[in-house]
């Protein structure tokens, strides 16, 4: 039992993915794409992210603008960080933490 949960902590499965979601469309990314789309621009991690907060999915570049969420996970998910965004600005980390913490995974 404890080689697979090594095995699945190798792969950055389950807990330790950090993930924040749109908060248009509730779709989860992961926190190191902002720092690629940051090192491909040639913008900081702040900006890019604060692009991502209030326009959604499509800031990244790396696809299209995106629907506000329609369905009910999707949608608290999208609200929820867009809430998180507020009150703790550009701490990425602890956006993800929390978002965890209440189980959007699981929405
Ligand atoms: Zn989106």
């Amino acid at each position: 039992m404890s080689l697979d949960y090594s095995r699945e902590r190798r792969a950055g499965v389950g807990t330790f993915v950090m993930d924040v979601y749109c908060p248009r469309c509730g779709e989860p990314w992961e926190i190191d794409t902002f720092h690629d789309v940051a090192d491909e621009r040639g913008e900081t991690f702040a900006a890019v992210f604060a692009a991502f907060q209030s326009e959604g999915c499509g800031a990244t570049g790396w696809v299209p603008t995106c629907e506000r969420a329609t369905d009910d996970g999707a949608r608290m998910r999208a609200d929820m960080s867009g809430a998180l965004a507020e009150m703790l600005g550009d701490d990425v980390d602890g956006i993800a933490a929390m978002m965890e913490d209440f189980g959007a995974g699981g929405w």
